[in-house]
């Protein structure tokens, strides 16, 4: 089957209007909100690709689930279908719902790490970073050199460096790894997948050193596509075939529901290891719920028991990997250089390639990010110095290695004539390049600023 949007395996039932301001009335807004699109109204935005977590549009059989969630304190009937479907798709021996990913990572980071100890990941997402620190152990990211090279095309950009993994053991011992981790596809590094191949084989040095070997499974669904286009042997296997070897390499997983669950909130943790989950279950009760509902309504846990199959539905898969592929094939064409090969969940603008003399200190990168919004109402996600510059010790400025622009796409949100006007956008933001703006800081601070930050715009001709 060809990678490609070739057929729409949906229709339109519900409808949520959205408009095009002016570009005068953009510009006005976005004056308002300090150049910070976290500060934009929803109800300024044409197309919102801030993120793909929570957002997407749910199906008619999730809706009508819904109606049958059952809010019964404890031993819901909800929580049996949500059961029922975790365990059909993943195979834990012990499974907790959770109101979100992160709580899901709290939950399980704060049953088995201790301070001082190390845990080994592909690459750390945001937030499971923040909880492994918070937890006084140090996050590592053994992710192969691969995925650093904006343009390198790899059919695996998001797999572990098992080298890396040998010689981190080897270094320290086991004893102050609690677990090792793989986040699939690799978020933070672009979308990237993980294959099979390497799955394998990390799992097996885990696991000849005594180690568990967690998943963080948001996007396991696109991960196990992108292994059905890509790795030797599973093109005739179906997508739910493929994520079920997934896990049985494992021993546990955290996921965000508001991924491939298909679902607006919900997340989900499981295991194999009783004592593990004995701990988990308390420290679930303290901080999220009962552990059959886990901070979720009943409706909730409905939503997500239907949308973890829709998410391996071939026909879906195709149409989602393929609207993300038709963002990024048409931004090339327009002359907006990208991070490739496109990964499964957003397009990447390197917009370091794309203003290749305009200083860092000036923020292209938000230059960017400002521009799409300017021309077309389209609100994408600053990933560079906004979001990680830092102070050194000496008091000077420390810039990161890439200056992306991230424009993530909500499931079953949005149709080609939406992605064209993002096209459209970013064609006019590339030849305006030399008259984009520089942008200062007049507040905000901290490694969070970026939320919150207020700019001056500043012209640079
Ligand atoms: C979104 C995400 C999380 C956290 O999930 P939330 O539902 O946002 O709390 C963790 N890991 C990865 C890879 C994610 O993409």
């Amino acid at each position: 089957m060809p990678l490609e949007e070739t057929h729409k395996p949906y229709r339109i039932k519900v409808v949520e209007p959205i408009r095009a301001l002016s570009r005068a009335e953009r510009e006005r807004r976005l004056e308002e909100a300090g150049y910070n699109v976290f500060h934009l109204h929803a109800s300024d935005i044409y197309v919102d690709l801030l993120t793909d977590s929570g957002t997407g549009a749910m199906s008619q059989e999730q809706w009508a689930a819904m109606m049958r969630g059952d809010e019964s304190y404890a031993g819901s009937r909800s929580y049996d279908r949500f059961r029922a479907a975790v365990d059909d798709i993943f195979g834990f021996d012990y499974v907790l719902p959770t109101h979100q990913g992160r709580a899901a990572e709290n939950v399980l980071l704060s049953s088995i790490v201790k301070p001082g100890d190390v845990i080994p990941n592909n690459m750390h997402f945001d937030t499971t970073r923040a909880h492994v620190i918070a937890n006084g152990a140090e996050p590592v990211n053994l992710v192969a050199d691969i995925a650093y090279e904006p343009t390198a095309k790899h059919p695996f950009k998001g797999n572990m460096d098992p080298e890396r993994l040998e010689a981190l053991i080897a270094e320290i011992g086991t004893g102050r790894i609690p677990l090792v981790m793989m986040t699939i596809t690799n978020n933070s590094g672009g979308g990237q997948p993980v294959s099979l191949a390497n799955l394998r084989e990390i799992s097996r040095i885990a696991h000849s050193h005594g180690l568990p070997f967690f998943l963080d499974a948001c996007r396991f669904a696109e991960n196990a596509y992108f292994i059905r286009e890509r790795e030797a042997g599973y093109a005739a296997k179906t997508p739910l075939e493929i994520a079920r070897e997934m896990f049985a390499l494992a021993d546990g997983m955290t996921m965000s529901a508001k991924k491939d669950g298909l679902a607006n909130i919900g997340g989900i943790l499981a295991m194999n290891d009783p004592d593990l989950f004995e701990t988990a279950r308390e420290r679930l009760i303290l901080m999220e719920g009962f552990p059959t509902y886990g901070g979720l309504a009943g409706r909730d846990l409905e939503a997500v028991a239907v949308g973890l199959y829709e998410a391996v539905d071939i026909d879906y898969l195709v149409d989602r990997v393929g609207q993300a592929r038709y963002l990024g094939e048409g931004l090339l064409a327009a002359g907006v250089p990208i991070v490739e090969p496109v990964g499964g969940h957003a397009v990447y603008i390197d917009a370091k390639s794309l203003l290749p003399t305009f200083p860092q200190r000036e923020f292209p990168a938000l230059a960017v990010a400002n521009g799409l919004y300017l021309e077309a109402g389209v609100r994408g996600v600053e990933i560079g110095s906004v979001m990680f510059a830092r102070e050194d010790e000496a008091g000077s400025e420390v810039y990161p290695e890439l200056e992306l622009v991230r424009l993530a796409i909500p499931r079953r949100m949005y149709t080609r004539t939406h992605f064209d006007a993002v096209i459209e956008g970013g064609r006019a933001v590339a030849s305006s390049r030399d008259a984009l703006p520089g942008y200062r800081i007049v507040e905000g601070h901290g490694p969070l600023r970026h939320f919150v930050a207020r700019f001056e715009r500043f012209d640079r001709r």
